[in-house]
């Protein structure tokens, strides 16, 4: 039997590798999308190229927040997995209004019909951010929720919103808490696909504060292999950390992709004032996906990297324009 899924926020970064995965050849085949999108300035309907022509594939433009449109989508549906968010902490320090909008009321709007409709599972996709900053060792699902900036507070916000409907209703609720993510159709405001393309043009690369702080790297392929144990074999109400194993202070990521370039560091980094609030540090323990869902990342991070070096190499098109606009 074909399951159902509503992905929304499907023409960002994650969301589109999700929906190309799932309905690409190594997908499940039993599997229908529908991807509700606002198309905010990080939605990309040319991510979602590849898919268009699916037949099991739909594309919705409109807003999470909005119940007129949710509500008869999701009785459509069997399943949600929930990407729609806004994601750039940096924006968020500028002004907070739309994260809490869309990262809460938004998450809120979608659980709440979803418990009308009577989804069978509602997959929230949330950040290991919520957690806030750790100087040594690993945050289990357990730890409590310290988030630092507006974005991560209203990720933790739509968490808590989400796993209320478990709770309180029943809605089958999984929650999955992910490390930084990195890889190919990631828009350039994030760090990867900024040094990347500002290393292409022979620009230089702006590195906060000491560069010290430390970041998990997930691969796009790793997370989507995680997103996809806990839809269909994740238990509800439960809240699932998703790493990549590869931690990095931004000196030594700036090292490596400096590298990529045969390029040197005086001439191709400038130090800039540190983010805002910058936690220093991020881990996560992901025990728990490991000894009940068998995930282990598989992408070594060299191998992921350089990849995804090649992808910007190669597609300009795609991401000349995204800076242009947003003037990076
Ligand atoms: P992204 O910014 O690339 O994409 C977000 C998508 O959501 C866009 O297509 C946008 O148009 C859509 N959207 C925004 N507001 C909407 C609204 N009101 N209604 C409908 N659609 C809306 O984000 P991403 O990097 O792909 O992240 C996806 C999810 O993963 C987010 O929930 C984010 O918090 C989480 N996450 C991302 C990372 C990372 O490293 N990128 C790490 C941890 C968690």
């Amino acid at each position: 039997m074909t399951t159902r899924i509503l992905v929304t926020g499907g023409a960002g970064f994650i969301g589109s590798h999700y929906v190309r995965t799932l309905l690409g050849p190594e997908g499940p085949g039993d599997v229908a999308i529908t991807v509700l999108d606002k198309l905010t300035y990080a939605g990309n309907p040319a991510n979602l190229d590849e898919v268009r022509a699916h037949p099991r594939f739909r594309f919705v433009q409109g807003d999470i927040c909005d119940p007129a449109t949710v509500h008869p989508l999701m009785a459509e549906h069997d399943q949600v997995v929930h990407f729609a968010a806004e994601s750039h902490v940096d924006r968020s320090i500028d002004g907070g209004d739309t994260f809490v909008h869309t990262n809460v009321l938004g998450t809120h709007t979608l659980v709440a019909a979803a418990h009308r409709a009577g989804i069978h599972a509602f997959v929230q996709i949330s950040t290991d951010e919520v957690y806030g900053s750790i100087d040594a060792g690993s945050w289990p699902e357990t730890h409590p929720l310290r988030p630092s900036s507006p974005y991560s507070a209203a990720k933790a916000a739509g968490d808590l919103v989400a796993l209320s409907y478990h709770h309180t209703h029943g809605l089958d609720v999984r929650v999955t808490r992910c490390s930084n993510n990195y890889g190919h159709h990631h828009f350039p405001e994030k760090a990867i696909p900024l040094f990347v393309t500002h290393l292409i043009d022979g620009r230089k690369i702006p590195l906060y504060g000491d560069g010290g702080n430390v970041r998990d790297w997930l691969h796009i392929d790793d997370h989507v292999r995680g997103i996809e144990l806990v839809r269909t074999r994740g238990r509800a109400g439960e809240v699932y950390n998703i790493g990549g194993g590869t931690e990095l202070t931004n000196r030594e990521l700036t090292a490596l992709l400096l590298e990529q370039f045969g390029a040197d560091w005086d001439s191709s980094v400038e130090p800039v004032a540190d983010r805002k609030g910058h936690d220093r540090r991020y881990s996560v323990d992901c025990t728990k996906i490991r000894e009940e869902l068998g995930y282990a990342p598989r992408v070594p991070f060299a191998q992921g990297l350089a990849e995804t070096v090649r992808w910007y190499r190669e597609n300009r098109a795609w991401w000349e324009p995204l800076k242009e606009r947003a003037a990076l």
